[in-house]
């Protein structure tokens, strides 16, 4: 059973009373629906006060990045412990990581690993660049991304992953729902060589990319995609609300 999954980067957007305001707008509406797993992913300095906020809520949280190391002198960074006690979930590579902070995939293992240590969940992104794409490289670059990200590492079910095209995100420019599912069914054939059938059928894989409420159908309707990474739209609630509920209505549970 595949549980479809629906999650929110807020990105660099929101202050702390912003977020509180943006979660009590959702919440009512969220908790109504049940057959999803929603996850919303506000900066780290609203994380202590979401969290508290969502206690006895369906809602779930994840953080938008983590660094590697337990502790120490780390000036800036958040550590996979302090994170642990308060989300569940961490986005970990997300292209804009790779491309503005040099996030390379040795660096992003590192933080797979650190995260699982603790129990994060870790929602890991891939996804080529538009001349990538362009030049017919799509499957050598995301089967080369996770290879890296994977790298040494046994499977875990609580790994997540979000294939994202970088020259969707963004960029109103939506990859089609057939473009996507093929690429995650690829994803899905090089995690079943890697880890076996059955981790390829539990595993969630997402899409990201300029997800609205407008092309939600046409992503929740492919049989390989389990849910979205949504970025600009999760800091609308009524378009968060009506992605989550179109994906309940096309498939709250998948069979795997
Ligand atoms: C993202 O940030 O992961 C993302 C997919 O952004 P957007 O939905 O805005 O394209």
């Amino acid at each position: 059973m595949r549980v479809m999954m629906i999650a929110g980067n807020w990105k660099m957007n929101t202050t702390v009373s912003e977020a509180i305001a943006l979660v009590n707008e959702m919440r009512p509406g969220l908790d109504e629906i049940d057959n999803v797993d929603k996850v919303i992913c506000p900066p780290f300095v609203s994380l202590a006060a979401v969290s508290e906020l969502i206690k006895g809520s369906s809602i779930k949280l994840g953080a938008q990045n983590i660094y590697f190391e337990e502790k120490g002198a780390y000036t800036g960074e958040i550590s996979p412990i302090m994170l642990a006690e308060l989300c569940e979930f961490v986005i970990i590579g997300h292209s804009e990581r790779r491309q503005y902070f040099n996030e390379t995939g040795e660096i992003v293992n590192k933080k797979v690993r650190s995260a699982l240590a603790v129990g994060l969940k870790p929602i890991l992104c891939i996804g080529e660049k538009l001349a990538e794409n362009e030049a017919g490289r799509t499957e050598e670059v995301v089967t080369e991304q996770l290879r890296s990200s994977l790298a040494g590492l046994d499977y875990q079910s609580s790994l997540i992953i979000a294939y994202e095209p970088v020259w969707a995100i963004g960029t109103g420019k939506a990859a089609t729902g057939e473009q996507a599912n093929e690429t995650i069914g690829l994803i899905r054939q090089t995690i079943s060589q890697k880890y076996g059938k059955g981790a390829a059928q539990e595993l969630r894989i997402l899409y990201g990319g300029s997800v609205t409420a407008d092309n939600t159908t046409e992503f929740m309707q492919q049989p390989e995609i389990d849910g979205a990474l949504v970025g600009g739209a999760s800091l609308k609630a009524e378009q968060f609300l009506s992605i989550v509920r179109q994906t309940s209505a096309i498939k709250g549970r998948l069979s795997g």
